[in-house]
């Protein structure tokens, strides 16, 4: 499938229409612009992809919404620079990962589902991204021997903060957290020191959930 000038289209429609309702960093809106996001979702469904809305990606998992991807990618945004290393948890189909991508930062992901791993790794390959690093494990425990990461965000919403990913965010980083069980707070955490950190909240949203452990299908 190829990204034509239709898909060209909607795409910029989707842009204006999330620029009306809030004021995104151009850094945002010009990787979501690049990104093919018809490309990350499911054969049948690319004709929804311009839509603000999450579809399915396959085992009960969804690929979240063109808002909420931009709102997190926002957020991360005003702390975290380019070429900063930046840790995302909850893989899925990659998109998110692709758009982190294309802002320029150095992208690590972890997914807990063999089968999401794979997809993922597959749509970043045949897009030639090549950059971003995928790996398959819990994403509570992180990647410790990647750390420290400039930013932290995680896709999926997370029952409390799990404290394994404050200590691998760097002083001056900033972690981007829904937080929450049936619904989420978006979470902003910023390190100011080695044991101070503050907290600030960005609005309400619903996420599939933070599970523990690794799913092998
Ligand atoms: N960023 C993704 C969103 C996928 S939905 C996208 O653009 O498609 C959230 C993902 O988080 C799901 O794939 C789910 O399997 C994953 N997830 C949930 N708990 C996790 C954990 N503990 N570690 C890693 N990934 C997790």
């Amino acid at each position: 499938m190829l990204d034509s000038l239709l898909h060209k289209g909607r795409r910029k429609q989707l842009l204006a229409s999330l620029l009306s309702k809030f004021d995104f960093n151009t850094l945002v809106i010009d990787a979501m612009d690049k990104v093919p996001r018809h490309m990350f979702v499911e054969c049948g469904l690319d004709h929804l992809a311009y839509l603000d809305r999450p579809l399915p990606i396959g085992v009960k998992q969804t690929i979240s919404q063109p808002y909420t991807v931009a709102m997190q990618s926002h957020l991360l945004s005003l702390k975290v620079n380019k070429f900063d290393k930046v840790l995302e948890i909850g893989t899925g189909c990659a998109y998110q990962t692709a758009v982190l991508s294309e802002m320029g930062y150095r992208v690590f992901s972890v997914e807990r589902q063999k089968a999401l791993y794979m997809l993922g790794q597959k749509n970043l390959v045949r897009l030639e991204y090549h950059s971003p690093l995928l790996f398959y494990g819990d994403g509570f425990a992180g990647l410790p021997k990647f750390a420290p990461f400039k930013g932290i965000l995680i896709t999926c919403g997370a029952p409390e903060i799990p404290q394994e990913l404050l200590k691998q965010l760097s002083i001056g980083g900033r972690m981007v957290i829904p937080l929450g069980q049936e619904t989420q707070k978006m979470v902003v955490i910023d390190r100011i020191s080695k044991t101070e950190f503050e907290q600030t909240e960005h609005g309400q949203y619903k996420f599939v959930p933070m599970l523990e452990g690794v799913e092998d299908k």
